[in-house]
């Protein structure tokens, strides 16, 4: 089974990942563990990645593409793969296409893990720190036993990072929209997409998962 997952932050594709590769079976190929490997190992294109990020500059799309292109040949992938975070671009998932071609393989499904965009905002803002102890809370998910005072140290002096403040939040979903919406239709009109409600609990939305799977 080749599979891409697609889904904005905080709509719960780690854990369906996670799910996904313990079930089936299959490697979990994620861009950041790919470019970290391709880097450590000191690979040709991951030498060349990494001589980009140093500068601070994005990593251009033939060096990226050779990474995962040099991942997806690798024999562990012939029973199967899990993309994650990768295509980003609508010319990514072009080179995926070729790239599959040329290694004989080719895409059984795309699954997008879907949320209303009104509801990851209350999902990924909700996070903040004891500035004390710096443990992390949740306002939904995992709050302080009492409110205003933390669990570990009692202390009841909290901030938010700025990655979780919610202006910060709405520009990141809004540039994940907008590159992620040429990428689905793409797939859809392929025939590939599969679009889950992941706005549930977690089983839920793997039983749909492992029906599109299986
Ligand atoms: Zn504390």
């Amino acid at each position: 089974m080749n599979l891409v997952l697609m889904g904005l932050p905080g709509a719960g594709k780690g854990t369906q990942a996670e799910r996904i590769v313990a079930t089936y079976n299959i490697p979990h190929i994620s861009t950041g563990d790919m470019f970290r490997a391709a880097m450590a190992n000191k690979t040709e294109l991951g030498l060349k990645a990494k001589s980009y990020m140093d500068q601070g500059n994005l990593v251009p799309d033939e060096v990226t593409n050779g990474i995962v292109k040099e991942r997806l040949a690798e024999s562990d992938t012939d029973k199967g793969f899990l993309l994650d975070g990768f295509p980003r671009t609508l010319d990514q998932a072009k080179a995926l296409d070729t790239m599959l071609n040329e290694l004989g393989k080719k895409l059984d499904a795309v699954i997008d893990i879907h949320v209303p965009e009104s509801i990851l905002v209350g999902r990924l803002t909700g996070r903040f720190m004891c500035r004390d102890c710096g443990a992390t809370y949740h306002k939904v998910f995992n709050p302080t036993k009492v409110e205003g005072t933390c669990d570990k140290c009692g202390g009841h002096n909290f901030y938010q990072r700025e990655d979780d403040k919610p202006e910060t939040v709405k520009n990141r979903l809004a540039v994940n929209v907008k590159s992620s919406e040429p990428i689905l239709s793409y797939y859809k009109d392929k025939g590939l997409l599969q679009s889950i409600d992941g706005n549930r609990e977690i089983d839920a939305v793997f039983a749909d998962v492992k029906k599109i799977i299986e």
